[in-house]
């Protein structure tokens, strides 16, 4: 029994903790976890406060409109191969919630998944507006208090405890404001990386190669030359660069390092995953077995036809017609050390319409990795992408979101 004023107050396993609660972001993450700490606590007041007309908006857009909001992890061997940034984090908060977690939590809304051949899983629906319907549909019935049009500009800790924002008092604040950094939190001096974008394609400085537009290498290796950057998968040849798999998993990889050198490098391909000694030794194969044959009709690796002509007379200089019994070794040297390890300048980058994330945001060191609270301010907790973690393509970047709004209304309802 607690004593309050000389009244007896009865204690009930709630009456210790203060709950109301500003969710600042109404996105993925944010909404999530209003969601969460509700059904955790149905007492708790949540008001989530968007900036946007509407919440999940972006959203709305993942997977092209399908919502690719998990990955099997069937062929992840690694966390640090699919998280660049936060991997030792992401172990921790995976273990709290997983993506077997997250096909339970969307099934619970009437939502089924869907597991693709590359291991992407998408609800059954296919439809991202259908989940983020449901999602606003569970706000809604839990007494979620939702402010569109509400662009928090303030968040200060509260003189008598908690906090406010932007002058209403609350018990605790969840910032889940996605990439780029709240304004409002600068005064506080909490440790941020600084924010560069991650997922995007490599424009070339190299004409010839874009007359290759659409054609794609399905199992190229690129890599950042004299750095350990490298990722392997499928290469798509754009009208200004480079996209696909392979690309956009080594923009995320070296992001940090592509930002600092203005995104000017010199990027090696290996068109086929090989190495060179393989390659010479299958060209010399060929050569005595059908040596009449003429290179560009032999094409070598599955390598699509335009791309195999244009390796021959663009890369190596060698001719149309060329037979193999006419290749000498300077020949399948030159050949074998094109498609193991050719070059191009890269010049820019673009925005890859498909997915964007953004790298850096609030340092993990600033916050209890549990939690999410900030260890400078207790009752401040962070989620999703304004963390300083994030993913390559396949729906981790998701998966994150929901990690972390996930423990961060765990740790609130405690
Ligand atoms: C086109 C596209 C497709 C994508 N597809 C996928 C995919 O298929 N799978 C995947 O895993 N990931 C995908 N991603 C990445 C994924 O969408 C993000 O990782 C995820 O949305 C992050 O969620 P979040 O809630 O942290 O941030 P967000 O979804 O960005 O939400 C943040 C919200 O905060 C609001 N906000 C910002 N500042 C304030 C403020 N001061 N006051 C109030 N509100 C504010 C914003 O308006 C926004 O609604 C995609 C990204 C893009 C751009």
């Amino acid at each position: 029994m607690a004593h309050r004023n000389g009244v007896h107050l009865i204690d009930n396993q709630y009456s210790n903790r203060a709950l109301k609660t500003a969710v600042i972001g109404g996105g993925a993450a944010g909404c999530f976890c209003a969601v969460q700490l509700k059904r955790n606590r149905p007492e708790a007041e949540v008001c989530v406060f968007e900036s946007g007309p509407s919440t999940m908006h972006k959203l709305s857009l993942t997977g092209g409109g399908r919502c690719n909001f998990t990955n099997s992890f069937e062929r992840v061997s690694s966390l640090e191969e699919v998280y660049p940034r936060g991997f030792r984090q992401m172990k921790r908060l995976l273990a709290a919630f997983d993506h077997r977690d997250t096909g339970k939590w969307f099934s619970l809304l009437g939502i089924g998944s869907v597991v693709e051949s590359d291991s992407r899983v998408f609800p059954s629906c296919m439809d991202a507006r259908k989940v983020v319907r449901s999602i606003q549909k569970e706000m809604s019935r839990l007494g979620v208090s939702v402010e569109c049009g509400h662009r928090v500009e303030s968040i200060s800790p509260a003189p008598q405890g908690g906090w406010t924002v932007d002058s209403e008092h609350f018990d605790n604040v969840v910032v889940t404001t996605g990439g780029g950094l709240l304004k409002a939190l600068g005064s506080l001096e909490i440790a941020t990386v600084k924010p560069v974008p991650s997922l995007f394609t490599l424009k070339l400085d190299c004409a010839a190669i874009k007359e290759l537009m659409g054609v794609i290498a399905p199992d190229a290796t690129v890599s950042i030359q004299g750095t350990a950057f490298k990722s392997r998968g499928a290469l798509l040849i754009t009208d200004w660069g480079i996209s696909g798999p392979a690309t956009l998993r080594l923009s995320s990889y070296a992001a940090r390092f592509l930002a600092e050198k203005n995104y000017i490098c010199n990027l090696a391909i290996n068109w086929v995953s090989s190495n060179q000694q393989e390659i010479q030794d299958r060209c010399r194969k060929l050569k005595s077995s059908c040596p009449r044959k003429m290179l560009s009709t032999t094409c070598l690796q599955g390598l699509p036809d335009r791309l195999w002509k244009f390796i021959l007379k663009e890369r190596c200089g060698l001719r149309d017609d060329l037979r193999w019994a006419e290749i000498g070794d300077k020949g399948i040297n030159r050949l074998s050390s094109i498609l193991t390890s050719d070059s191009y300048p890269v010049c820019g980058r673009a925005a890859f319409k498909e997915e964007f994330v953004t790298a850096g945001g609030i340092s993990l060191d600033a916050v209890d990795i549990r939690s999410l609270e900030c260890k400078k301010y207790p009752g401040l907790y962070f989620a999703g992408e304004v963390l300083d973690i994030d993913a390559v393509t396949g729906g981790f970047n998701l998966q994150a979101a929901w990690s972390t709004a996930y423990c961060v209304a765990a740790a609130i309802s405690d």
